[in-house]
């Protein structure tokens, strides 16, 4: 199909496939002309990450061996590469257009594979860096990715950065929550001292709220920025539900998750064999996924089917080949203690009409009551933002926080982001909003204008360039590159890492499927096409000379990328 596209002025660009014979006559006698524009577009990968990584320009940097550059590239707009290329939900590949041709691009294995690959280099590079300090300090509180995403655009920028961490130790979710069968910890802990290397001080164990007052941060810094995420589990709200809690036999996902990270296998112990894990989220499943490999036999229950389960598909699909077992559209009623044992009653649901958030409502049918024998009780039911340490105005009755879209508060130098401000969200998002509020950060102390910065929204967001403008004729299918699994019989009774890493070959061979839409690559078909030699290289992009150009369009159409298109004008 040709892409040969033109378009109504430079701005607006909407596509529309013409020939050679448009170049006519219009109405008003004038000569309709198309004009060839050389402009770069932006990637549906890089518009569908919040991060905006330039997926297109990493990946043709790492498919001419550039690692380093690639990291670096990375690295602008992230600073947790080892992190995001192992538990992102990688929005971009689900936006990728490779995916209408044969297969997305595996971008997020080429991120972990770029992040590891350059983890030595990259060291001695963050430590010497030669960052020229501001007067100014600012606090963070929470060491999650939004906190540390904040402190490290701040940093680099050279704001004196204090984060406040009430663990022991930083990276919030990602270290209490996340397992290490999904995320090792020697990974985050290289990215957090690449961040503390730019200058950042944690001070831990500190609670805010405890510890020290929000007001007295506020009076000792020039800007607070809060990213406490959100850690607080909702309860299942059943008869016997409190009573089995004290008894150590119900916890929540969430509290089990942080015990076992924390390596405290006695509590973990209290399990038992029979596990029922109710929720369908992502605390869920890496609660049954820790419990079956303590030895357990889970469960999980959820009330939705598989398709409405928040959790990311791919952990639900692992569970599956791990051999946890699932039990759809059925919700607890109440817990009983029987002799040793637990007895949960569960009612079946039936889907209904969709709620405010699209999903279908699960109703009860009428006695249809079964009941489910445990040795505990896992509830992963969601969790909700806990800021006990803000004015009371500023709540809202779902514990999130009302602020403007850029996370500024009521109070002139309070910002607010990641899961606190969001509600459970993902990494990616959290790192997205750290960055954002950094830039807001930085913005509000060099005008020093809360009320302007107040008013600013965030950029709307931009939709990547489409696959009907890309050239095909230049593409071959290529099956997609997958990442080795470990063996399901050495994953249920370890927590090393499941998900293997690329090959150099391999990692080349799929940066080079990328179609690098919308972004030049100098393939130089513009250039040998035009029958008028009116298409130059020069400064790193191309040059169209209109004295030469007549307007027909070939370099438009033999652009494989969409990164000409063709302007209609009148003479
Ligand atoms: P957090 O990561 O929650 O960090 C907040 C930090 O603030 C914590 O360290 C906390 O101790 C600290 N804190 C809280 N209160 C105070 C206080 N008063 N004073 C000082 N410090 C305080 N997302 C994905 O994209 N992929 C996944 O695979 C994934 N898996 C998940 C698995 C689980 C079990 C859970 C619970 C979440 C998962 N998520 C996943 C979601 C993701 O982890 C969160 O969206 C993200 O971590 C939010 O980042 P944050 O910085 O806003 O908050």
């Amino acid at each position: 199909m040709s892409p040969q596209v033109i378009f109504k002025s430079a701005e607006e660009m909407p596509p529309m496939a013409v020939s050679l014979a448009d170049m006519s006559h219009n109405k008003t006698g004038g000569w309709r002309y198309l004009r060839p524009v050389y402009q770069e577009k932006l990637a549906p990968c890089r518009a569908g990450c919040p991060a905006g990584t330039d997926w297109p320009r990493v990946l043709a940097l790492l498919s001419e061996r550039k690692l380093i550059e690639a990291w670096q590239l990375i690295k602008e707009e992230n600073p947790l590469p080892g992190v995001c290329g192992r538990v992102c939900y990688h929005p971009c590949e689900a936006v990728c257009n490779r995916k209408h041709f044969d297969e997305a691009v595996s971008i997020q294995a080429l991120e972990r594979f770029v992040a590891d690959a350059c983890f030595e280099l990259k060291r001695r590079q963050s430590r010497s860096l030669n960052i020229e300090r501001k007067a100014e300090r600012v606090a963070i509180v929470g060491s999650g990715p939004a906190g540390l995403s904040c402190a490290y655009f701040l940093a680099k920028d050279g704001f004196q950065i204090t984060v406040f961490e009430a663990e022991s130790e930083p990276g919030g979710m990602l270290r209490v929550g996340i397992p290490q069968y999904r995320l090792p910890r020697e990974i985050l802990n290289r990215e957090i001292e690449d961040i503390a290397a730019l200058g950042v001080e944690f001070e831990l164990n500190t609670r805010i709220g405890s510890d020290i007052d929000l007001e007295k941060l506020w009076q000792r810094y020039d800007a607070v920025f809060i990213a406490t995420g959100a850690h607080r589990s909702r309860p299942l709200q059943i008869p016997g539900e409190d009573e089995a809690g004290r008894q150590g036999r119900c916890l929540t996902g969430l509290e089990f998750l942080k015990a076992v990270n924390a390596g405290s296998q006695p509590r973990s112990r209290l399990i038992g064999q029979r596990v029922l894990v109710i929720g369908g989220g992502n605390t869920a499943i890496d609660a049954a996924r820790t419990a079956l490999r303590l030895g357990a036999r889970p469960v999980v229950i959820y009330r939705r089917t598989r398709t409405e389960m928040p959790a990311i598909p791919e952990e639900i699909e692992e569970a599956e080949h791990e051999g946890i077992e699932f039990v759809y559209l059925a919700a607890p009623q109440k817990i009983q203690r029987v002799d040793s044992k637990l007895e949960v009653e569960f009612i079946r649901m039936e889907l209904g009409a969709p709620d405010a958030g699209g999903r279908r409502r699960p109703i009860p049918i009428p006695g249809s009551e079964f009941v489910m024998e445990a040795d505990s009780v896992i509830k992963a039911v969601g969790e909700e933002a806990e800021l006990p340490f803000l004015p009371e105005r500023l709540e809202t009755s779902r514990g999130v926080v009302m602020s403007n879209p850029r996370g500024l508060l009521e109070r002139a130098g309070v910002f607010i982001g990641g899961d606190a401000q969001s509600g459970p969200s993902t990494v990616i998002e959290a790192i997205a909003s750290g960055k954002h509020a950094a830039h807001a950060i930085m913005r509000y102390l060099k005008e020093g204008d809360w009320q302007k910065a107040k008013s600013q929204g965030p950029k709307a967001k931009k939709e990547g360039i489409a696959f009907e403008r890309l050239n095909l004729d230049y593409f071959v299918s290529q099956p997609r590159s997958e990442v080795p699994y470990l063996p399901i019989a050495e994953r249920v009774t370890s927590f090393s890492e499941v998900k293997g890493a690329l090959s150099l070959e391999l990692a080349l061979k799929e940066a080079r499927r990328c179609f690098s839409c919308g972004v030049c690559n100098f393939c130089d078909n513009c250039r040998v096409f035009c029958p008028d030699v009116a298409v130059s290289r020069k400064n790193g992009a191309y040059e169209i000379n209109l004295e030469f150009c007549k307007g027909c369009g070939i370099c438009a159409q033999e652009c494989p990328r969409g990164v000409i298109a063709l302007i209609e004008e009148e003479r």
